[in-house]
């Protein structure tokens, strides 16, 4: 019998991450402070993260950093999560494609975002930090925080973007089951919410406004840190435990990916599973392509531009160089709320420039017909967000089925869509469209950019 399932014993666990700013030939420029446009130095994050996630953010010598034993007990609670070959997926499309998928999906918060969670927990607990406060969109961010604040006695608020906070109730009952309180987006709570509501009465929040609300929280609350889910090096660098055991689960399948495919966000699920195998691209001379999958109605990697932006909308981060829309883009209001932000991570940008990888966009029908083939295949119902890995995957096995390539594709099933039936329910109601952004609106939008580049 064929093996579908490729799991590794808890003694073959990497116990380190990777950080491939080590190994990148041009390093990524540096996050500018915003008041003097001065590189940041890590001192600079103190008051806002964890001094070590302050460390690691702006850490370009060390290639390995060791997972902390506390932390590892708690990634032992479901990893290693399993490689799988998709076998009915390939048949189905009748592709002669190898194709495999890494299930981030089996933990129980459902998604890949407890893999940071857990380390950053861990960290501000280290350095006596009483209480965590976060953003997060769709809410998987935000659950994955809500437990591991708990598992590590920390008290956990968080932002939820309001649009998402009324489309996904389900996703503020499970914050508010693990122990966090929730606050709608942009809210009357924090400066930055009250200024936002001034100028928009209605505006329905975005990660942008949910990030400003939470930053203020965190610098105006004594023992109060900030934690972000995506967008930042030091948070891709803990999702390396994805590509590192991915890695290993190739071998035992006997095989190496040609193409490694991820669904892009900030950057955190597409870095985690592809940095590890880049390293073999920059450091061995392997050929492997990497796609990195956005919604076309959010097309950063694709038509943004690269900009020293915000990472928010009140313009309280530091200014990071990266591909963006612009801090003040407003995305439509499409189901994978985990893919709306307007800016890539700064590493990915420094890739995507030195052509070590490319952004593909996908309509968002197309992402939902990806994830029902998959559905009805693998017998797994994907996040909206994971459907545009899935479907980047299916265009690429379908060219394979023309050409006759034999391609081994690897993807990140970065989580599942159980929380979020209702977009499908839509879908399958056919009360679903695309949504297309014109050129003018992003050129409009990117006009508040500071142009410093
Ligand atoms: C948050 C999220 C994403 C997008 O974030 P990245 O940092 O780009 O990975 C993708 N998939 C799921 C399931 C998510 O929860």
């Amino acid at each position: 019998m064929k093996q579908k399932r490729f799991i590794l014993q808890e003694n073959e666990l990497p116990t380190q991450w990777y950080n491939i700013q080590a190994d990148m030939v041009n390093k990524p420029l540096p996050p500018l402070n915003p008041g003097t446009r001065e590189p940041l130095k890590a001192e600079d994050l103190f008051p806002i993260f964890a001094e070590e996630c302050a460390r690691q953010e702006l850490d370009q010598t060390h290639a390995w950093i060791d997972i902390p034993e506390e932390v590892l007990e708690k990634y032992r609670f479901y990893r290693s999560t399993p490689l799988v070959r998709a076998y009915e997926l390939e048949k189905a499309l009748g592709t002669p494609a190898h194709i495999y998928f890494k299930n981030e999906s089996v933990n129980p918060l459902g998604s890949h975002k407890i893999n940071s969670a857990l380390a950053q927990a861990y960290y501000c607990k280290q350095e006596g930090t009483t209480n965590v406060t976060t953003e997060t969109g769709a809410g998987q961010w935000g659950t994955a925080l809500s437990y591991a604040a708990k598992v590590f006695g920390l008290e956990c608020a968080v932002y939820q973007v309001k649009i998402s906070l009324q489309q996904k109730p389900y996703r503020s009952i499970l914050m508010r089951t693990f122990g966090a309180a929730v606050t709608g987006s942009p809210s009357m709570s924090t400066r930055a919410g009250k200024d936002i509501i001034t100028r928009d009465p209605t505006h329905l929040g975005s990660l942008g406004t949910a990030i400003s609300e939470a930053i203020e929280l965190a610098t105006t609350t004594p023992h109060c840190k900030y934690t972000l889910g995506s967008v930042l090096s030091h948070v891709t660098l803990h999702q390396t435990i994805i590509g590192l055991e991915a890695e290993k689960q190739m071998q035992m399948a006997g095989e190496y990916p040609d193409t490694v495919i991820a669904c892009f966000g900030g950057g955190s699920n597409f870095g985690g599973l592809a940095f590890p195998f880049m390293r073999h691209n920059i450091l061995d001379g392997k050929q492997t392509e990497f796609i990195a999958a956005e919604p076309a109605s959010c097309p950063k990697l694709t038509r943004g531009e690269f900009q020293y932006d915000f990472g928010d909308e009140a313009g309280y981060t530091p200014l990071l160089p990266m591909y963006t829309l612009g801090h003040n883009f407003k995305p439509a209001n499409i189901h994978a709320g985990g893919l709306r932000y307007h800016g890539a991570g700064v590493i990915v940008s420094q890739l995507i420039k030195d052509g070590l990888m490319y952004g593909v966009d996908i309509p968002q029908l197309e992402t939902f017909e990806a994830g029902i083939l998959f559905s009805r295949t693998e017998g797994i119902v994907p996040a909206p967000e994971s459907c545009h890995a899935i479907a980047a995957t299916i265009r690429e096995a379908k060219k394979c089925k023309e050409t006759g390539e034999e391609k081994v594709i690897l993807f990140n099933l970065s989580g599942h869509g159980l929380i979020d039936m209702t977009a499908y329910d839509q879908y399958l109601n056919g009360d679903l469209r695309n949504y297309a952004i014109s050129d003018e609106d992003i050129k409009a939008n990117l006009e508040d950019v500071p142009h410093i580049i």
